[in-house]
């Protein structure tokens, strides 16, 4: 082993790199779960991520992955055989759809040109159709990591409003949370999933959902057999603090000094406009090079990572292997249908103006070693966003 200088850059759209502060926070002696210290902890953790879904409801905490919240909001809304309509935005879209199938739930799978966010218009046409409602659940991926492209949830709630359907509203923010705007009370969605290892700064290993009145009401005549990813067994010691089983204590650690930073110390809207500006920024260098960037509707660009296309008979995983050799940093790979074609960089999380331009700094030059066509030029046009932008902030502070 030889050892490799300064630190590795981690820039792919989950997990984010999880700042010094949230690591010294969850090193710490693991204390009892049932004691008084932790009843705290609970309670804390609890309070901060109604905050940062935007919910007066209850929020349910896993010591899991993502995908584990994904089967929770199924397992505890759904019967055998129902019908849920799920829209292909992507790559974690077919996953979930996947994860459906295996439950024994029939999906209805709108086709998707993984450019574009989720469809309100296909949505609300297929709902209309729907006279019987036998439609149980209407599935959308909020931001489509595979993509770069954000669906408009408030835009699928109204079409669900217009079709007049009783179905529940379920969203993926997973990668979203504490990087885009969510708004859970506000957009009616019944059930929201999350996860800890992307927007909330966090490790791998925890994960979320937020729930509605109505997805409780429907939880307590849905049969899927449940019992890990039970609400009930989990909301009931909940409000003392406490969890069914032994939770990820230090984690919770974590999430509450990361809560701390997102909602208290720099605040959501800043942390919100801080993506949007490095997104832009970022999509001016692609721009610059030459390349295209996936997302195609301007309305949906992600502000938590860019993807890019390949010119045709070049391979992203050759250039993010030239990537990593020569600069020790992590770029996304191409995902599902899209492998070889396309690459993303993560802008999310604990990143500054310095850390994109290091990023992008470190993509020209690989693109240049790798032999990919391109122009020179996209950090020199990030660079100039991010000074335009600093400058204006400054002229609008004085
Ligand atoms: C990361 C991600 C998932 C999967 O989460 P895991 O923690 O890997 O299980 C699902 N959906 C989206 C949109 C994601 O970004």
């Amino acid at each position: 082993m030889t050892y490799t200088a300064g630190r590795h850059f981690l820039q792919i759209p989950g997990p984010s790199t999880v700042p010094e502060r949230v690591m010294r926070a969850i090193d710490m002696p693991v204390i009892d779960h049932r004691g008084p210290e932790f009843a705290q902890l609970g309670k804390d953790v609890l309070a901060g991520m109604k905050r940062m879904f935007k919910t007066q409801g209850d929020v349910v905490i896993f010591p899991a992955s993502g995908t584990g919240a994904w089967e929770a909001a199924l397992v505890n809304t759904l019967s055998p055989g129902d019908t849920v309509l799920m829209y292909e935005s992507g790559q974690f879209a077919t996953l979930w759809k996947n994860l459906a199938l295996r439950l024994a739930l029939k999906p209805e799978f709108i086709a998707g040109d993984w450019r574009h966010g989720a469809d309100p218009a296909a949505i609300e046409a297929r709902l209309a159709e729907d006279k019987g409602h036998s439609i149980k659940a209407v599935c959308v991926v909020h931001n489509e990591t595979s993509t770069g492209c954000t669906s408009r949830i408030g835009e699928v709630r109204k079409a669900i409003d217009r079709a007049k359907h009783p179905a529940l509203f379920m969203v993926d923010t997973i990668s979203g949370l504490g990087s885009v705007d969510y708004r859970h009370d506000e957009w009616g969605v019944d059930v929201t999933v999350a996860g800890s290892q992307k927007g909330l700064m966090l490790p791998p290993g925890l994960s979320f959902n937020a729930l509605s009145a109505k997805a409780l009401a429907a939880s307590q005549s849905a049969k899927l057999p449940r019992s890990y990813w039970s609400w009930d067994e989990m909301l009931a010691p909940n409000k003392n603090g406490f969890f069914p089983y032994t939770p990820a204590t230090n984690l919770l650690y974590g999430l509450r000094e990361a809560l701390k930073m997102l909602l208290d110390e720099e605040g959501l809207d800043h942390v919100f406009a801080r993506h949007q500006r490095h997104a832009e920024a970022a999509r001016r260098a692609v721009n610059a090079w030459g390349l295209e960037v996936l997302c195609q509707n301007p309305a949906e660009y992600s502000g938590v990572l860019t993807a890019v296309l390949m010119p045709a008979g070049h391979s992203e995983i050759a250039f993010r292997k030239v990537v990593l050799e020569h600069f020790n940093m992590s770029l996304g790979s191409g995902l599902g249908k899209i492998t070889d074609k396309v690459f993303r960089i993560g802008h999310l999380g604990d990143f500054n103006d310095l850390t994109l331009m290091a990023t992008l700094s470190g993509v020209e030059m690989g693109l240049e070693l790798a032999g990919v066509p391109h122009k020179k030029g996209g950090v020199a046009a990030a660079m100039a966003h991010l000074t335009q932008t600093r400058a204006a902030k400054s002229a609008k502070a004085a």
